[in-house]
């Protein structure tokens, strides 16, 4: 909770998160002249303190390293740095002014979850997959479903919070970085069709090996289905939806659903888009996050 209230804190103060920034680029964005000049000052400084301190060997320390070469580090960090928003902005259905805000959302949870919580997150074993230690600055699972639960209310079962980490973590990490987060959120809350569509095959897939077979199936509607008490067979009810799915979503009729066939059913009934559980955002969650975002 106390990190979302900072996200919503956040969120309603970027414009004095933003004139911050500005104020801290000012500061780093020295002209030519007067970076030459502070270079000198710097200098000097540096060869004074050393016939202070008796240690004028000679030898270049970190300290005393030409002080222009650090001005050229910042100038290529913030070039590359541009390159990737605008990479981003042409990748994803964000404006670059949200890219921009997307980045500071993704820092401020970064930051958070290095100060609230500084263990990395229990992995929960999901079927057939291998799971990953984390590694590297990233959003880390228990952040992001904080904020899948909060911010977008998706209320689902654990497996599926699970699956969408893995969907927006494509290349494994174990953590969400930052293009990853940036490419996730456009589908997550302005995909086209196509795309959330590919999206929740890839969540329900829970083996990543191209199908939804009746195992998967069972796994993801078992919880589900409220089962009458003293059932004979409990899973009974959960095995009939499973087959009522497979005659609604199967259409080359192989006993599994293909990204093809899902697709395909899902063209005809768009509702069958989160047959298997809520996997995408509400709404409303959308409408407001996308409103307060800049
Ligand atoms: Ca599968």
């Amino acid at each position: 909770m106390a990190l979302m209230k900072s996200v919503s804190l956040f969120l309603s103060s970027g414009r004095r998160a933003s004139l911050a920034r500005k104020q801290r680029e000012e500061r780093v964005e020295e002209t030519p002249q007067t970076s030459a000049n502070n270079a000198r000052t710097r200098g000097r400084r540096r060869r004074q303190d050393n016939r202070n301190q008796g240690t004028g060997s000679g030898r270049m320390t970190e300290d005393n390293k030409p002080a222009g070469r650090s001005t050229t580090k910042v100038t290529h960090v913030k070039t590359s740095n541009t390159k990737l928003m605008e990479s981003l902005r042409r990748q994803t259905h964000f404006t670059r002014l949200e890219v921009d805000a997307l980045c500071k959302l993704y820092k401020r949870l970064v930051n958070s979850a290095n100060t609230v919580i500084p263990v990395a997150a229990p992995v929960a074993p999901v079927a057939g997959i291998t799971p990953v230690q984390s590694s590297g600055e990233g959003v880390d699972r228990i952040v992001f479903r904080e904020l899948l639960h909060n911010t977008f209310d998706v209320i689902t079962e654990e497996v599926l919070m699970d699956r969408i980490f893995c969907a927006f973590d494509k290349n494994n990490f174990g953590v969400i970085r930052l293009e990853d987060w940036i490419i996730g959120l456009s589908t997550f809350l302005r995909g086209t069709f196509e795309e959330r569509t590919s999206f929740a095959f890839f969540v329900y897939d829970l083996n990543n090996d191209g199908y939804i077979t009746r195992e998967e199936m069972f796994h993801l509607l078992k919880n589900s289905l409220v089962k009458p008490p003293q059932e004979e067979d409990p899973d009974e009810g959960v095995r009939d939806l499973v087959e009522l799915a497979l005659r609604k979503m199967d259409c080359d009729r192989d006993g599994k659903i293909s990204a093809r066939d899902f697709h395909e059913a899902v063209s005809s009934e768009p509702l069958l888009m989160e047959a298997f559980g809520q996997c995408l955002p509400t709404d409303n969650s959308c409408q407001t996050f996308l409103s307060t975002l800049l």
